[in-house]
């Protein structure tokens, strides 16, 4: 057990949270990051990004994030492994506990703890996760080289899975529950274009059936919603790429959080939370687009406002 003390404590190491790091660090606030549970967050199962700009060709997600941290590194910010479990936003400093039994005291706190991936919860996924059924294709694409998959979803993330897949699988079946894809428009004429992808639209998957000795996924069964048929498809794998959950599971009964649990800040547009001297960037925040390119500018943000912020408080 530790107790630190920081004029700024950063919660999340994402492209927000390294960003706010970086500039927090040359204003001399010696900043810490606590990483959380992933660091790097979503872009470490990110393949390829080629619309962050300053890279000529498409760099991959982890090389990405590894150079920001890398960065925040050489700029003099402390980052922690450690996840904060508990916080008290009572009155400044605000103290933040977390699960190595750290203590983390701090004049402000900027949360960057960003989104996680939502699941179906139909029948079988949750059996067969890690047996079949991933969030992941860069992680997990390997092992169905030759094979047959579905790609769950119809954004940007499941119509870049579904590419990445096909590349390896031998079929891809996009299958998503409404009849028009809300993925770039780029991404959706490479998607349909593709010889090895189908789209099953107007589809919802209903459960998911596997061997048990050893665990693998054999068959999805789908309903067709405009008419109510069910089918049975055979499947080796299946990637679930519907969307996230905010992670702000710890600061629910202290800051002001819409509908979906993202972070109100106040005016829109800002990193203010409700509560002063406590900012929120990236992902986590509520109407963000998630871009990395976003959640890096909303850390900038909310590292002037909140170096605005200490300087009042002086
Ligand atoms: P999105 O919220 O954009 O898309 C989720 C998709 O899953 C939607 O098509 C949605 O359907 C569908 N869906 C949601 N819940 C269910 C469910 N329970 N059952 C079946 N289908 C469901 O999430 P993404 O993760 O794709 O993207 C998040 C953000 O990140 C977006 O802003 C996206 O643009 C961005 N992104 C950008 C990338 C890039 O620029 N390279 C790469 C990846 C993501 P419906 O359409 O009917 O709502």
């Amino acid at each position: 057990m530790a107790e630190y003390k920081t004029p700024m404590l950063i919660i999340g190491a994402g492209p927000a949270g390294y960003t706010a790091g970086i500039y927090a660090a040359r204003a001399e606030l010696n900043p810490i990051i606590v990483t959380g549970h992933q660091p790097g967050g979503q872009l470490t199962t990110t393949n390829e990004i080629e619309n962050y700009p300053g890279f000529v060709e498409p760099i991959k997600g982890q090389k990405l994030v590894d150079d920001m941290r890398q960065q925040a590194l050489n700029v003099g910010c402390r980052i922690i492994n450690d996840t904060i479990t508990e916080i008290d936003f009572e009155a400044p400093p605000y103290i933040c506990s977390s699960e190595k039994h750290n203590q983390y005291q701090s004049d402000c706190v900027i949360i960057a703890t960003g989104a996680t991936t939502k699941w179906l919860d139909v029948p079988g996924e949750e059996k067969f996760r890690g047996w079949g059924v991933s969030s992941c294709a860069t992680c997990d694409g390997f092992f169905y080289r030759g094979k047959c998959v579905a790609v769950i979803g119809g954004g940007n993330s499941a119509v870049e899975e579904a590419l990445y897949l096909a590349n390896l699988a031998s079929q891809v079946i996009v299958i998503h529950r409404r009849d028009s894809l809300r993925a770039d428009k780029i991404l959706q004429d490479r998607l349909l274009n593709h010889p090895r992808v189908t789209v099953l639209w107007n589809t919802v998957v209903e459960e998911i059936f596997g061997h048990d000795t050893p665990p693998a996924v054999a068959a999805l069964k789908v309903k067709n919603v405009k008419n109510d048929v069910e089918s049975t498809l055979s499947v080796d794998g299946i990637f679930v790429a519907i969307g996230h959950i905010p992670n702000t599971g710890i600061f629910r009964s202290h800051l002001d959080l819409d509908q979906q649990g993202y972070i109100l800040t106040y005016p829109t547009g800002s990193c203010q939370t409700n509560v002063s001297g406590v900012f929120a960037a990236g992902d986590v925040v509520s109407g963000n687009f998630k871009q990395a390119i976003l959640a890096a500018a909303s850390g900038c943000l909310a590292c002037l406002e909140a170096e605005k912020y200490l300087a009042q408080l002086k």
